[in-house]
C-alpha cells in the first residue's frame, strides 16, 4: 500500500446551514481529507495548528493511524472560517477567513514524508502547496483542490500550481472561474490545457464530471440524499476517498482506477453532508459505504 501526503487546512469553522448551526466546529481540508483517505491507506498530514486545538482532535487522526509528524503546533489561534448556505447547498457563501497561524507557516517535511508516492495538494495557499510539493522527491500521483479565495487573489500562484500536477479536484463554480467557461463541460478540458492530464469538477447534488485527456469525459449523478444538513467539506471528502482508494491499488492510476474512485469519493462524501463537521465521517466505515453503493447501482442503473 502506498502512502498519501496531505498538506491542508485543519481549522475550526462556524457554519450556518438551513438545517442549524455549528459553532467552531471541526473542520479544514486536511481534516475532511485525511479522516476519508485514512479508511483505505496510510496518510501523512502537514500542517499546522494553534495553542486552541484540542488534544481530542489530534487523537481523532491517530486512532485512524494518520502520521501527524508534520503537523506543528505554534504560539497563535488555529485556522477559523465562517461559512452560510442559503438556497444554493452546493455554494458556500464566505463570511470571514482567519488564517491565524497559517499566515507564517514555513512546511518543512519530515524526512520519511519525502518519499510519499501519493500527495495531495488540499485547499490552502497555492504557494504553501508549491512549497510541500518541492520537497517530495519522486511522487507517483499528485493531485490539488483550490477556492474561490485563492482564483480571485491569486491566481497566477494556482496555475502554477496546476501545471505540476496529474488531477486537480475543483467545484464547477471555481472551473468557471479558472476558465472563464460558462459550464463544466466546456470548462473540463481547458483545465487539462493547463497541465493536468485529469480534471474532476465536483457538482454538488448533481455529482461530478471527470474528464482525462487520454480518454474523455465520464460522467455521474451524486448518492440523492434529501436533506443534506451541512455541505462543508464534502469536496475534501472526496477527495479523500479518491486518493485512499487510487493508494489502495497496487498498479499505477489508470483511467478506470480514477473512475472508481470518483465513485468511492462520492459515496463517502454522501455521509460527509448529512451532518454538521465531521460528525457523519468519523463514524463511516467500510461496511457503510458497501451498502451505500450497492443502493447507489440502483440509482445509476436500468
Ligand atoms: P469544502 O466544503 O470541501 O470545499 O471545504 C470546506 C473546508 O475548507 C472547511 O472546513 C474550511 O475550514 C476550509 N477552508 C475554507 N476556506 C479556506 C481557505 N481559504 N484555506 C484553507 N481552507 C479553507
Amino acid at each position: 500500500m502506498s502512502e498519501i501526503l496531505v498538506v491542508g487546512s485543519l481549522a475550526y469553522d462556524s457554519i450556518k446551514t438551513p438545517s442549524g448551526t455549528a459553532d467552531r466546529a471541526l473542520g479544514g481540508s486536511a481534516n475532511y481529507f485525511s479522516l476519508a483517505a485514512s479508511l483505505f491507506a496510510k496518510v501523512r498530514v502537514v500542517g499546522v495548528v494553534g495553542e486552541d486545538y484540542d488534544q481530542k482532535d489530534y487523537d481523532l487522526l491517530q486512532t485512524r493511524g494518520v502520521d501527524l509528524a508534520g503537523l506543528s503546533k505554534v504560539p497563535g489561534k488555529t485556522f477559523h472560517w465562517e461559512g452560510s448556505y442559503e438556497g444554493d447547498m452546493n455554494e458556500a457563501k464566505t463570511l470571514k477567513t482567519e488564517l491565524n497561524v497559517f499566515e507564517h507557516f514555513n512546511p518543512q517535511l519530515p524526512e520519511h514524508f519525502k518519499d510519499s508516492s501519493f500527495v495531495f495538494l488540499a485547499n490552502i495557499a497555492p504557494e504553501l502547496q508549491l512549497q510541500v510539493l518541492e520537497q517530495v522527491k519522486s511522487p507517483k500521483f499528485v493531485g490539488m483542490d483550490s477556492m474561490n479565495l485563492w482564483l480571485t487573489i491569486k491566481k497566477d500562484k494556482v496555475i502554477e500550481v496546476l501545471k505540476k500536477v496529474d488531477l486537480v479536484l475543483i467545484n464547477e463554480g471555481e472551473a468557471k472561474m479558472l476558465t472563464g467557461a460558462n459550464n463544466a463541460i466546456s470548462a473540463a478540458p481547458m483545465i487539462t490545457e493547463m497541465g493536468p492530464s485529469a480534471v474532476v469538477i465536483k457538482r454538488g447534488e448533481y455529482g461530478f464530471a471527470m474528464y482525462t485527456k487520454a480518454d474523455g469525459y465520464f460522467i455521474l449523478p451524486a448518492m440523492p440524499i434529501a436533506t443534506v444538513v451541512d455541505p462543508t467539506g464534502a469536496g475534501d471528502t472526496f477527495a479523500g476517498g479518491f486518493f485512499g482508494y487510487l493508494a489502495a491499488q497496487k498498479e499505477v492510476p489508470t483511467t478506470t482506477h480514477m473512475k472508481q474512485a470518483c465513485i468511492m469519493g462520492s459515496m463517502m462524501a454522501s455521509h460527509t453532508i448529512q451532518d454538521f463537521s465531521v460528525k457523519s465521517l468519523a463514524k463511516v466505515t467500510l461496511g457503510d459505504l458497501d451498502k451505500r453503493l450497492n443502493e447507489y447501482k440502483k440509482v445509476i442503473t436500468i
